[in-house]
């Protein structure tokens, strides 16, 4: 109840009403517009936290089956690529989820199991990755090895992947320690001793015993802006020992090791019918750590990635699911680009085969497919807006004709 001589103020600041913009009163105190301001901030922070903590709840439930059910509708086959990805998945969010304590308790301690993924380029390494972390509800970002050197040389040094993920997580270190790292093209810090050329490995093996340290697990300092463009920033504290790295490359010529290993062990065991039964036309499917080694990673890195799985290359009838039936497939995206204009897009269904061959004929793989369909889709794109039809089939005609203009090495710049 009001008293006629009492002053009003702020029940949490204690300003007077004079003192501040907007005093609002509640059922037996005020708060002025600074409080509800400084409120707001703790409220954000608060709810970041919690939305954190609350996301890796959610993920905790989801099981291996369902982690690649959900991949199944994005990636076209490679199973044996997204079951590992789902175990080490699924295992990677349990071991953040055991409470401290447990650790004492049994004194078994779960290894973080950092996976690498070999396979051509295009066969869907990436999307994978991408699609696990448009499952996850944890910070994520992919790397390209290929721009990394050693410390204090021209290009980025290692930690620079953690800033990444650190910015991923819009700063917030406790989320960012539980994070995923795409780490693209490992294999192009293979190794180079073999090139007379290459005096001093400085993006080679120099920076496998930088990566070596993130893989790890260990408190890495970061600059949280990245760069040593701001030297005088200071410096964020990351522990890894909780982040999954999940690395990927195409490894060209890893064949031929896996070939000449898989000739050597039959010819030292006299047994010839083993080696009849070797799928020759898909060798990485028998790859083993031993044949990372020969390409040209050190012992330790793959150590530290323990889940070693293939892609298979993408065939014919593979292209043509990737064209057509993944819930983003290239067909979809049109058919709904021309549907927001109230456009009912159809394709005679040769269309697809043609778009497929011409990605086999020029080795373009799966990577080819988007600007093969740009080719032809380009002219009616532009046209079909204009022309107020309510109805457009490319024929397989019309598809040739925009094909037999397109060159192979505009497809393969594009
Ligand atoms: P990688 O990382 O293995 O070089 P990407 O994942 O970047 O290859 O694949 C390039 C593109 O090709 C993807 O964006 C996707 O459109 C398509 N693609 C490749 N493989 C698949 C697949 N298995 N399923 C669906 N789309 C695929």
């Amino acid at each position: 109840m009001k008293s006629r001589n009492v002053i009003e103020r702020c029940s949490f600041c204690g300003r007077e009403k004079s003192e501040t913009n907007v005093l609002i009163a509640g059922i037996s105190g005020h708060i002025c517009d600074m409080c509800v301001e400084q409120a707001a901030h703790i409220m954000e922070g608060e709810m970041k936290d919690k939305r954190n903590r609350l996301n890796l709840d959610s993920v905790k439930l989801m099981t291996p089956v369902e982690i690649k059910e959900f991949l199944d509708q994005y990636v076209i086959g490679q199973d044996e690529a997204k079951k590992h990805l789902a175990v080490a998945v699924y295992n990677h969010y349990k071991r953040l989820m055991q409470p401290r304590k447990s650790k004492v308790d049994d004194d078994v301690e779960i290894e973080k199991s950092n996976i690498i993924m070999v396979g051509e380029t295009g066969t869907g390494k990436t999307l994978l990755a991408r699609t696990i972390a448009r499952m996850l509800h944890v910070p994520f970002t992919i790397v390209d090895a290929t721009v990394l050197t050693e410390a204090g040389y021209v290009g980025e040094d290692v930690e620079s992947i953690l800033t990444r993920l650190l910015q991923a997580a819009d700063y917030n270190v406790e989320a960012a320690e539980k994070g995923i790292v795409f780490i693209d093209e490992l294999d192009k810090i293979a190794r180079k001793s073999d090139n007379p050329s290459i005096t001093r490995d400085v993006s080679g093996e120099g920076v496998q015993q930088g990566l070596l340290k993130l893989l790890e697990g260990s408190s890495v300092n970061v600059s949280p802006q990245g760069g040593r463009k701001h030297p005088e920033q200071k410096l964020v504290s990351i522990d890894t020992s909780n982040i999954l790295f999940i690395c990927g490359g195409a490894f060209d010529g890893i064949d031929k090791k896996i070939a000449r290993r898989l000739n050597t062990h039959v010819i030292g065991y006299n047994n010839v019918r083993e080696m009849e039964q070797i799928d020759h036309d898909n060798l990485m499917q028998y790859i083993v750590p031993q044949d990372l080694k020969s390409f040209g990673l050190i012992p330790e890195i793959i150590g530290r990635l323990p889940v070693l799985t293939f892609l298979h290359p993408l065939n014919r009838e593979s292209l043509l699911s990737i064209l057509t039936e993944p819930k983003n497939a290239l067909l979809k995206q049109y058919r709904k680009l021309f549907r927001m204009d109230g456009v009912e897009l159809t394709f005679d269904p040769s269309v697809p085969e043609l778009i497929v061959d011409k990605a086999i004929e020029f080795k373009l793989g799966a990577r080819g497919l988007r600007s093969i369909c740009e080719a032809i889709m380009t002219d009616i794109m532009y046209e079909a807006p204009s022309t107020g039809k309510k109805k457009v089939i490319i024929t397989a005609d019309y598809a040739r004709e925009k094909l037999e203009k397109v060159n192979a090495n505009k497809l393969r710049a594009a």
